[in-house]
């Protein structure tokens, strides 16, 4: 297993810590064996902000393009990746529960699309 620590970022120069987790050392893409953990953080692609960083040494690391929650859903769960989100700890748990019930009471957007 992988160590892994995740950060929140919002526009302003705050970043809070969400703690840390760990990823598997290796994982299948596409039928293929990656004998490598690989870590994600979302990029924006409205505002340009790096808003979900993962960061763990040695690891892949890979950047999707996911709205912040100033300009989409801002959640952090990736639907297709069992480690991503087995990894998270109680703090971006609580994140994402928050995200899910501000969505859900806005009643605007679909709390579970991007
Ligand atoms: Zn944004």
């Amino acid at each position: 297993m992988a160590r892994v620590e995740y950060t929140l970022r919002s526009s302003s120069p705050l970043a809070l810590g969400l703690g840390s987790g760990e990823v598997a050392d290796s994982h299948i893409v596409h039928g293929q064996l990656v004998a490598r953990p690989t870590v994600h953080s979302f990029f924006c692609p409205e505002c340009g902000l790096l808003w979900f960083q993962a960061s763990s040494p040695g690891a892949y690391h890979a950047v999707l393009s996911r709205r912040c929650a100033a300009h989409g859903n801002g959640t952090i769960w990736i639907d297709w990746n069992n480690d991503h989100n087995r990894s998270l700890p109680l703090r971006a748990l609580r994140y994402e529960f928050e995200r899910l019930v501000a969505l859900t009471n806005s009643g605007t957007q679909s709390a579970l699309s991007w």
